[in-house]
């Protein structure tokens, strides 16, 4: 169904399997799946163009999901077939989730299993948002949780109706960064692991269970990307992207030009 007659691409076939197990090290000590979409933006087979994290700042040129086996065209087709099963066939697609979270193997008990959505990726649409509240309910055994920079959408969707299994966190390095509030839970990106104790903050490669267990703050250290981790510095995303912030006013106050202001300047 996504694409229009006469497109030439590969034939359209919906993802048998939704979740996957983490198998990276920080997801060792822990029962933890994970949905993935592709990070950022990006072209279908189709040759329609996607953006699924449309508020990423600074962390789309520093992201680890546009580099190395992320960008294996296997593993990224995978992605881009994820996301595309949600836009073209959201009902398909949640129902498949909800039965896929009903299988015995995520029939624990309470705190046993986590799911973590979006090892990249971020939520693109209120309706992609509110699809998820749903399957959340459905299974409230499960502990869902994610990072996310979609903070306006969170705050006004999620915040007043999210199923108790729900716990999402701000990782800086995004558009919204400045809404992010001392209470939020929140983390950001180091160079390493020594920043991030310098800082005095718990590092999320102890587990990534960080995310939805951990204190209000937490550190996540760089992946070891050779050209990401250049262009990072010595910087965290936070204040990388407080300058690119600060950046952006002073070109847009020029481009307005000195502001005269009052009657007598018109
Ligand atoms: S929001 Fe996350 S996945 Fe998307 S570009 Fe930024 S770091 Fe990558």
């Amino acid at each position: 169904m996504p694409a229009a007659s006469g497109e030439s691409h590969q034939e359209w076939v919906r993802p048998r399997v939704l979740l996957r197990r983490m198998s990276s090290q920080c997801a060792a000590h822990g029962n933890i799946w994970k949905w993935t979409l592709p990070a950022w933006a990006g072209r279908f087979a189709d040759g329609r163009t996607y953006n699924a994290c449309p508020s990423a700042g600074v962390c789309r040129d520093l992201c680890f999901a546009r580099a190395g086996t992320y960008r294996f065209p296997s593993t990224l087709r995978a992605h881009e077939r994820n996301l595309q099963y949600v836009l073209d066939e959201p009902d398909a697609w949640k129902e498949q989730m909800i039965a896929e979270l009903a299988h015995p193997r995520f029939q624990k008990p309470k705190g046993d299993i986590f799911v973590r959505i979006h090892d990249s990726g971020d939520w693109h649409s209120e309706r992609y948002l509110r699809d998820w509240l749903d399957i959340m309910r459905t299974a409230p055994e499960t502990v869902f949780y994610c990072y996310s920079k979609e903070i306006t959408l969170l705050e006004e969707v999620a915040r007043p109706e999210a199923p108790k299994n729900f716990i999402w966190r701000y990782s800086y390095g995004g558009l919204q960064d400045e809404l992010i509030q001392p209470h939020h839970l929140q983390a950001d990106v180091f160079p390493d692991e020594e920043a991030i104790s310098a800082a005095g903050l718990p590092s999320q490669s102890e587990t990534d269970l960080l995310c939805a267990l951990g204190p209000t703050a937490i550190g996540v250290a760089a992946n070891n990307l050779p050209a990401q981790k250049r262009k990072q510095g010595a910087q965290t995303f936070r204040t990388l992207q407080r300058a690119a912030n600060s950046r952006a006013k002073k070109r847009q106050r020029r481009r307005q030009g000195p502001n005269l202001g009052g009657p007598a300047n018109r």
